[in-house]
């Protein structure tokens, strides 16, 4: 017999949080992009504390340098919109493009002159450690600094500081 079609029939594990299914990840309620900058918004989409790391879009509207920053840990991108390089490097993340970062990694963001909107999404495990020219620690975000952001910017566009939960696992 033919079972192909037929579900799985036994309950998921029980320690197994629900699935996090988000039907405009470029959302049509502008209230949703959290600011974190001049010209800069993430839209969350999992803010995974259980293992600390967050997924986002990050969008920029105006050219310009963005941040300096180390990851101790992998980050992985996928160029929605626009397109950015880092100084560090010659190559540039292009529209449809797929970066990995690599651990250890300390890089400057810009987007150029003619780039109108960039959104890249952008998988970052761990932290993100904001750093001068030579590597002095200028600040960080992780997960939990992503959800303070999140929580205060939806209580004050009138959303609910509750709204970040239903991104949260
Ligand atoms: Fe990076």
């Amino acid at each position: 017999m033919d079972n192909s079609r037929i579900p799985y029939r036994h309950p998921q594990p029980k320690e197994s949080p629900p699935e996090l299914v988000i039907p405009s990840a470029i959302p049509d309620d502008e209230r949703v992009w959290v600011p974190q900058g001049e010209n800069v918004w993430f839209r969350p989409l999992c803010l995974c504390a259980s293992r600390g790391y967050w997924m986002n879009l990050l969008r920029v509207r105006k050219s310009g340098v963005l941040s300096r920053h180390r990851h101790p840990q992998p980050v992985h991108g996928y160029v929605i919109k626009g397109r950015w390089r880092y100084l560090e490097h010659d190559w540039v993340a292009q529209e449809g493009g797929y970066v990995y970062e690599a651990p250890g990694e300390t890089h400057t963001l810009v987007v150029d002159e003619g780039v109108e909107e960039m959104i890249t999404l952008f998988q970052v495990n761990g932290v993100m450690i904001y750093v001068d020219p030579d590597g002095a620690v200028q600040g960080y975000e992780d997960v939990f600094t992503k959800i303070n952001l999140c929580r205060a910017h939806y209580e004050k566009v009138g959303l609910g500081a509750g709204y970040v939960d239903q991104f949260i696992r």
